[in-house]
């Protein structure tokens, strides 16, 4: 059977990474973007050249209209799709909650809460029973900061995850019997630009000394995890949220 994946901020990072993996496995792999049509094309040409399939497409995941346009272009260039990766992701400056405003809490709230909503939605219609479809896969990519906190960092950041480790648990158990396991990955702390978003670029150099395993973790280690939830091989697991921090 031809399997499709559609991966939200494949552009880069833990996405990209994701997207080369999935591309090895077989998976033709739908690359979406935000701002950088750049990169995402260049990584659809790199898994073309090796004999893959791949297609970027822009869209603004906080979007209704353009999460239902992605969903719709992979889907006719790429085939039905089977796997989906919540992917994309962002935080801001590090900040205390006192010192955060309503603004930056849409900003925040919309791409990583809203975002992967709207995204398990779309996947939901395809993919389910209920309407026809075949079955599939959805992994969401949480964070270990939605057990941590994030505290005199970005505590809005770490309670989206909260979210998303939440939209995981319910639904699961909502469509468990509609062919469609989700899962969720908690990364701990990857190297990434993410960082540079919040204000320091070298914060995992700093931070991984208190890792148990003394040292940041690889995108390539997370995209690991994410294709294993996806694969038959995790078949009677569903619901699940799985630390890929390295002991954090
Ligand atoms: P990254 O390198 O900053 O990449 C973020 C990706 O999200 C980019 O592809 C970006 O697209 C995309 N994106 C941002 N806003 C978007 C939007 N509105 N619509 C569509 N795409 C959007 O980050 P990363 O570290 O790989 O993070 C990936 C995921 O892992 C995120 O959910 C993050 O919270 C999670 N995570 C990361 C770490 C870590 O330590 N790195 C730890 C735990 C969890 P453009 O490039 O086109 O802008």
């Amino acid at each position: 059977m031809s399997k499709t994946i559609l991966i939200t901020g494949g552009s880069r990072g833990i996405g990209a990474a994701t997207a080369r993996l999935a591309a090895a496995r077989g998976y033709a792999v739908g690359i979406n973007y935000h701002r950088n049509g750049e990169a995402a094309q260049q990584l659809a040409r790199e898994i073309t050249r090796s004999g893959g399939r791949a297609l970027a497409v822009q869209a603004d995941v906080r979007l209704e209209a353009d999460v239902k346009r992605l969903f719709g272009e992979v889907e006719e260039s790429l085939g039905n799709i089977t796997a989906l990766v919540n992917n994309a992701g962002v935080l801001e400056r590090q900040a205390r909650v006192d010192e955060i405003d309503a603004a930056r809490l849409e900003r925040v709230l919309n791409t990583n809460v809203i975002g992967p909503f709207l995204c398990a939605r779309e996947a939901v219609r395809r993919m389910s029973t209920r309407y026809g479809g075949s079955g599939g896969s959805i992994v969401n990519v949480s964070s270990r900061a939605s057990v941590l906190g994030s505290a005199g960092e970005y505590v809005d950041y770490a309670a989206s995850k909260g979210a998303v480790d939440s939209l995981t648990i319910g639904l699961a158990r909502e469509v468990a019997s509609e062919g469609i396991r989700v899962n969720a990955v908690r990364p701990g702390l990857i190297a990434t630009e993410i960082h540079a978003l919040g204000g320091e670029a070298g914060r995992v150099e700093r931070l991984a000394p208190g890792i148990p395993m003394q040292r940041g973790g690889e995108a390539e280690e997370v995209a690991s995890a994410i294709l294993w939830l996806l694969s038959g091989e995790a078949s009677y697991v569903t619901g699940a949220l799985l630390a890929v921090g390295g002991g954090r």
